[in-house]
């Protein structure tokens, strides 16, 4: 049974641990949903490790090339991580689990771990130098050169989710600057995530509707929903020309829940291309090929390439 089932990978995240075991065309063979205990870091610890063991008893392999994705930072030269909804902050999360289990696993930062998932096999094949960049109930990204992720200090993720939005974005609303969890005023995260759209309309029409419900008032021809999924696309190709500018990526890879607003990069590509600077192209716009499980699915070919 071991040689069908090439590797697995853990998806953590503030409320759920996921176990996956992928087979040999990277398909999904099983899955496994436990609560995130958040109290603290050793019985978090211990939630983690107990998922690990089942993957490897499934498998029937101690050795299963298995990685695991987190919603936060990792610092490579300490092990050191920080996250927000994850009790791991200024822990040394990897030196725990070999402690634990008596071996090592790859752990890197989600968007990251999309970025990597979708160069490898996805959208993004066959591109230099890719941006994922997820929309969900944060915004993050991650990146990727020629397949691989580039070697630094606390990894090529990129907090683009807090960086300012330009003024020039926010003013043709009156738009104001949103407090964000960070602690920073009108983060780019705040206008753009899985909720971004509900701000936006409760602002600018003074009812808050769901995500879903404005783009489908929108298709319908309803003026008030229409501008509020205007600004929205206003916004996010403000987000995609900050990376376009700054890491000149070949393409740019969505995920996260609100890539799936169906059609998104034809939305976006004449947005964005409205606002490039002189001769300058906007790169390829995809949307992530492998969903949800993109971010778990990176971990698994990670933890495969290092085994090899
Ligand atoms: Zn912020």
């Amino acid at each position: 049974m071991a040689r069908d089932i090439p590797c697995g990978a853990i998806d953590l995240g503030g409320t759920k641990i996921e176990a996956r075991l992928f087979g040999p065309a990277m398909e999904t063979l099983t899955m496994r949903r436990t609560p995130t205990p958040v109290e603290a870091f050793e019985p978090f610890v211990e939630g983690l490790a107990q998922q690990i063991e089942w993957l490897q008893t499934t498998a029937q392999d101690p050795e299963l090339p298995i990685g695991i994705c987190i919603p936060g930072l990792i610092d490579k030269l300490t092990g050191e991580c920080f996250a927000s909804n994850v009790p791991v902050s200024g822990r040394n999360l990897g030196g725990a689990l070999t402690e634990r289990l008596g071996r090592s696993f790859p752990i890197a930062n989600d968007c990251m771990a999309l970025a990597y998932s979708e160069v490898n096999g996805g959208a993004g094949t066959g591109f230099e130098q890719v941006v994922g960049l997820v929309l969900g109930t944060g915004v993050g990204a991650g990146l990727c050169v020629n397949g691989k992720i580039p070697e630094r200090t606390v990894g090529p993720i990129l907090e683009i989710g807090h960086v300012g939005m330009p003024a020039r974005a926010l003013a043709p609303y009156g738009l104001p600057l949103w407090q964000c969890g960070c602690g920073k005023l009108g983060c780019m995260e705040r206008y753009m995530a899985g909720s971004g759209l509900s701000r936006l309309s409760e602002f600018l029409t003074g009812t808050r509707l769901d995500g879903a419900e404005v783009v489908t008032r929108a298709d319908a021809g309803e003026a008030a929903s229409g501008k509020v999924l205007a600004a929205w696309l206003d916004l996010v190709a403000e987000c995609l020309l900050t990376l376009q500018l700054t890491l000149d990526p070949d393409c740019i890879v969505l995920g996260g829940g609100a890539s799936t607003v169906p059609r998104l990069t034809e939305r976006l590509m004449p947005v964005l291309a409205a606002r490039q600077l002189g001769a300058l192209r906007p790169p390829a716009l995809r949307v992530a090929q492998h969903g949800d499980s993109s971010g778990a699915r990176g971990m698994g070919l990670l933890a495969l390439a290092e085994r090899r």
